[in-house]
């Protein structure tokens, strides 16, 4: 199984940009021979770099990185799995950011992508991490490079007609509805993902219907609805982020449950990389080892996955120290009167500064107020899921409100 790893080292030896590149075409030989491939960034005190490969491999290589005595302070990142590589050819790309200083925000962008090698869709958190290091922001927030990389002005929105599939031969043939919310980009005006939530057969809330089943019942229903969901957003035309809600032991105790997300997927022709599961902060941490596994296996098969209504636990920042989610939700409770509560501010903050470095993308939950909306945005939360933007609609996905 090929691993992706990220780590940051602060260096002992002075090198300029000439150096960089010897130095990473030298790795380049040794790494074609092991199948690794990755990259290299140096911003004149601290490497970042990236590696790709078989597990074993990364692994080993990455005990003698500790051992060199060309750098210190080594930090680990990002090891996780990854469906395949994404830098082929086993090179060793390597930038010195110090390059990118004084560059408007998309020349800055687009020369770091064009060194690297990479065609950017930021939907990994590695590219994330890469943009945060670029731009300095990790080590003092006060001194990041000051470039916008937010996109054009976009209007897009789906005002659906309601789409029924009809019953499907789930757990006591209980008829499965959805309704959809969009999660929106605000300033860039357009809607990031679509997250589908459980309804009962006249629209009943998610509870009401997960409540009247037990056991393994429970769970194969949580996982097969999502067949549904997929279905049903293929019939939508949706084209973003498909966003579904699972309980971790419904990744556990369904026997091939990612394969059957998979096939679903396949099915209604709808790509992997656009399909998140979310899993409450609570749940994950209740059942932290199973949570683990399920996640591992939803992220060889090139899945994202997202904490839900993070801040609602108890236990949200132990659960960030050993896991780190493609996107963090922030919860309602926390967000809403954020615009008048310090404590709040305080909090969301920290979690905004956190996900940067990491990167995880941020969601705001249950935005209803203008003002809270405002101050969020200046925090530089980007992404916002609530009644100020749309409304949940039943097997539809209605129009978005833009807040001016
Ligand atoms: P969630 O995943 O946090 O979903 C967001 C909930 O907040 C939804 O409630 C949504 O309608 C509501 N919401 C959205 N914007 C606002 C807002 O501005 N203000 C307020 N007050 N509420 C807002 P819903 O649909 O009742 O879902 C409740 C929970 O049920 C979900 O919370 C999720 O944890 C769970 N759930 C939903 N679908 C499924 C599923 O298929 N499987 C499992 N296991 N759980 C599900
Ligand atoms: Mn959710
Ligand atoms: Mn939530």
């Amino acid at each position: 199984m090929p691993i992706q790893l990220i780590y940051r080292s602060r260096a002992l030896c002075s090198f300029d940009s000439k150096d960089l590149m010897h130095f990473a075409s030298r790795l380049e030989g040794r790494n074609r021979l092991l199948e690794i491939s990755g990259l290299l960034l140096f911003d004149g005190r601290y490497f970042l770099q990236l590696l790709e490969g078989e597990e074993v491999v990364i692994d080993n290589l990455y005990k003698k990185i500790g051992r060199d005595s060309r750098h210190t302070d080594l930090v680990l990142l990002l090891r996780d799995p990854i469906p395949h590589t994404h830098f082929c050819n086993f090179q060793m790309s390597a930038m010195d950011v110090r390059e990118l200083q004084g560059l408007s925000g998309r020349n800055a962008w687009s020369l770091l992508g064009s060194s690297l090698g990479i065609a950017w869709n930021r939907d990994h958190r590695s590219e994330r991490i890469i943009e945060a290091f670029a731009r300095g922001r990790w080590r003092d927030p006060t001194s990041a490079v000051a470039w916008s990389i937010d996109g054009e002005t976009e209007v897009e929105t789906y005002p659906s007609e309601p789409v029924w599939i009809g019953t499907k031969p789930l757990a006591d043939n209980i008829p499965v509805n959805f309704a959809f919310q969009p999660i929106v980009h605000a300033k860039e005006r357009r809607i990031t993902s679509v997250e589908a939530l459980l309804r009962g057969p006249n629209g009943e809330s998610p509870y009401a219907v997960l409540k009247a089943l037990q056991g393994n019942q429970l769970y194969e229903y949580d996982l097969t609805s999502k067949g549904s969901a997929i279905a049903l957003a293929s019939a939508l035309h949706i084209d973003c982020v498909l966003s579904v809600n699972l309980l971790p032991m419904s990744l556990v105790f369904n026997e091939g449950a990612v394969d059957y997300l998979l096939q679903e997927c396949d099915k209604n022709k709808w790509p992997r990389e656009r399909f998140l599961v979310e899993i409450t902060e609570e749940e994950a941490i209740t059942h932290f080892d199973e949570f683990i596994v399920a996640v591992r296996k939803l992220r060889a098969a090139g899945i994202q996955v997202a904490i839900d209504d993070f801040g609602a636990g108890h236990a949200g920042l132990s659960l960030l120290a050993d896991f780190q989610p493609d996107k963090l939700k922030i919860d309602k409770r926390i967000i809403q009167g954020v615009c008048a509560n310090g404590a709040r501010q305080a909090i969301v903050r920290s979690v905004v500064e956190f996900c940067f470095c990491l990167g995880i993308t941020v969601v705001a939950e249950g935005v209803e107020a203008v003002e809270d909306w405002r101050w969020l945005q200046a925090a530089g939360i980007r992404r916002f899921q609530g009644y100020l933007f749309a409304r949940a609609s039943l097997n539809s996905v209605t129009a978005v409100t833009w807040p001016q």
